[in-house]
């Protein structure tokens, strides 16, 4: 199988065309070619030799997806279904949202997800395999080509754990960070976790500058382990630890996503133990009215109690706002992506 030019960073690129007796510079223009002009054949790089087009043709691939489908939300997002064309012929989800900003993109991390979150669509299928990095910047570039657009900011908060799947994800931030690759900065990059502490803890000494958010959903135990398991791995007195510690080293302020449910994690008593975990961190709480999902248990709190919750928070000095709801009508909101595999 011919690896994926896309899984090199400029400096692996470079090492990598040594290898083959090539100049290192080429990585440069190479670079210019996926990511700037977004190819779709090495035949395009038209100031590279015939010869050396023809090596790389014989021994890369571009790594591109087949749009499968493409859903139009009323309010302007979308969401794609790529295949990703490997052996299993994978699908996976990404959504482009439009502010007025500029344009996002939601990636997706992983085929499949481990974590078992129960409110969440991306449970539920099996586990597939990480994406490579190649894959995770594909994403960008296929909807940049279709949309006739290019992305000012991208959110991991697709299918998958970006933090369970570490090294891909950093190396593709890396080529996304890169004046030379897509040249997107990393205070427009927010990575979502539901909370793998040892990895904040990398993520804080890697001072990579992106946004962090953390699935935090309820600040007692019970509750959190009920809606996410991996709080019986890390508890929330390791998560606050962790994210003190990321805080400290970065000096960036963390986004805390709180999905309510319904009479689970919606009322005052949930708002005041909330606050009293927060208060004088460096934070923002962002609430998310919970979607709801095929099987799903939990429905959505009341706009009156989402109001309530909001202005408890801030009225104890955390600031805390409610994100507004894109695509839900098209499954493209929060937690209702999944995998799909098109050969079942
Ligand atoms: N695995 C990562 C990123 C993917 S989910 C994480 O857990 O953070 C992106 C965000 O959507 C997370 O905050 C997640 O908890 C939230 N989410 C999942 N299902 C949801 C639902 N049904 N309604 C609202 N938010 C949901």
């Amino acid at each position: 199988m011919k690896k994926n030019i896309k899984n090199y960073n400029l400096e692996e690129l470079k090492e990598e065309l040594k290898s083959i007796g090539e100049k290192t510079f080429r990585a440069e223009q190479i670079f210019k070619w996926l990511y700037c002009e977004n190819v779709n054949s090495f035949d395009e790089m038209t100031n590279l030799s015939l010869d050396l087009r023809k090596k790389l043709e014989e021994n890369y691939s571009l790594g591109l997806f087949k749009i499968e489908k493409k859903l139009e939300s009323i309010d302007g997002t979308k969401k794609y279904l790529f295949n990703v064309q490997d052996d299993e012929e994978n699908i996976i989800e990404s959504v482009l949202m439009s502010y007025h900003h500029g344009y996002s993109i939601c990636v997706s991390s992983q085929i499949g997800c481990k974590m078992g979150c129960t409110f969440c669509a991306s449970t539920g299928i099996k586990f597939a395999r990480n994406l490579e990095s190649g894959e995770i910047i594909q994403q960008i570039l296929e909807i940049e080509k279709d949309s006739e657009i290019k992305i000012s900011n991208i959110v991991f908060m697709g299918i998958g754990e970006p933090l369970d799947n570490y090294d891909n994800v950093m190396n593709a931030i890396r080529i996304i960070n890169n004046p030379k690759g897509l040249n997107i900065g990393a205070r427009h990059i927010s990575i979502s976790t539901s909370g793998i502490v040892p990895k904040i803890y990398d993520l804080a000494d890697q001072h990579i500058g992106c946004t962090l958010s953390v699935s935090l959903h309820s600040s007692n135990n019970k509750k959190r382990g009920e809606m996410m398991p991996i709080n019986k791995v890390y508890p929330i007195e390791e998560l606050m630890k962790a994210c003190n510690y990321y805080i400290e080293k970065t000096n960036k302020r963390i986004s805390f996503e709180y999905a309510l449910a319904k009479d689970n994690n919606d009322n005052l008593k949930d708002a005041k133990e909330l606050a009293k975990l927060l208060k004088g961190m460096l934070a923002h709480v962002n609430l998310i009215p919970i979607n709801k999902i095929e099987l799903g248990k939990y429905s959505k709190s009341s706009n009156e109690n989402i109001i309530k919750f909001r202005d408890y928070l801030n009225n104890c000095g955390i600031i805390a706002t409610v994100r507004r709801e894109l695509g839900s009508d098209i499954n493209a909101a929060c937690g209702q992506l999944r995998r799909q595999n098109l050969k079942k």
